[in-house]
């Protein structure tokens, strides 16, 4: 005889973790865990609670770089675990800005720095954490947006890979209608290469976009280099903004043709 019993509908299963980062992440979670609660079971989020449970799970939110060895063997771990990992924030979709300092000091220097030549604790260049494990969604930002992080559990709970965009924040910019600072104003705005997703929040109060959801897809950052020294900025300031949060070196693979630019802006050519 047929059963009229469905089988028990299994809510899927989250957890919560982090890295090397700032917690900003883990707070934009915090804040929108009461919509999520109702569709997942939280297994574990150290942050947020004292009881976890460390055993496999459907999704696994991971803040952080990878800076040092006990964040790789974590990492490791949490992979092993999770069905899905969403790699949340700029530090573990890019590195952020502990890995734009790493770019411009060796780690062992910058160790000493902060916490003094006696200091011995292992530490590593920090990395992104599709640099060690695969990564199944990349949601940058610093912090995350609320909206794009409901939109990627949604779609994750539906067993689906969400689509995450990558157009530039002139894009926002443009569909809030803002006049564009950089061309108007002369200022640094690095819309036209950073990722969009905060609907373009700095533009909008009249700020220099300084590149905090990462680099956009296919950014051109020679055109941008160019316009940024056709108004006065030199290309120091210019590499190191764009660098501030990141961004990987190949996208700076360019740099002799960037500084025959520079040269070229200096003798008017
Ligand atoms: S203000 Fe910045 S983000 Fe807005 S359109 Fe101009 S360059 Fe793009
Ligand atoms: S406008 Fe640029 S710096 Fe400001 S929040 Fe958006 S991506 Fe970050």
């Amino acid at each position: 005889m047929q059963s009229n019993l469905k089988p028990a509908k299994t809510i899927p299963t989250v957890s919560v973790q982090s890295l090397t980062g700032c917690a900003g992440e883990l707070l934009v979670i915090l804040e929108n865990l009461q919509k999520m609660l109702p569709y997942v079971r939280l297994q574990s989020f150290p942050f947020a609670q004292s009881t976890n449970n460390n055993g496999p799970v459907d999704i696994t939110f991971i803040e952080g770089s990878v800076s040092n060895p006990h964040d790789l063997e974590k990492l490791k771990g949490l992979r092993e675990r999770s069905k899905r990992i969403v790699a949340v924030g700029n530090c573990a979709v890019w590195g952020c800005v502990q890995k734009g300092a790493c770019s411009r000091m060796a780690v062992e220097e910058m160790r000493k720095k902060v916490y003094g030549e006696l200091s011995s604790f292992a530490v590593m260049p920090a990395s992104r954490l599709e640099d060690h494990v695969r990564v199944d969604v990349k949601l940058s930002g610093c912090p995350i947006d609320s909206t794009q992080l409901l939109a990627v559990t949604a779609s994750l709970l539906k067993d689906h890979l969400p689509y995450v965009t990558q157009k530039p924040v002139c894009l926002e910019c443009k569909l809030r209608e803002n006049p564009c600072i950089l061309i108007e104003q002369d200022l640094p705005c690095l819309g036209p290469v950073t990722a969009a997703g905060c609907g373009a929040l700095c533009p909008s109060v009249g700020a220099p976009c300084y590149g905090c959801w990462g680099p956009s897809e296919e950014p051109q950052i020679d055109a941008m280099a160019h316009v940024l020294m056709e108004k006065g900025f030199t290309l120091t300031d210019i590499l190191n903004r764009l660098q501030a949060f990141g961004a990987p070196p190949e996208l700076f693979s360019r740099l002799n043709q960037l500084q025959d630019l520079a040269q070229q802006a200096n003798t008017g050519k």
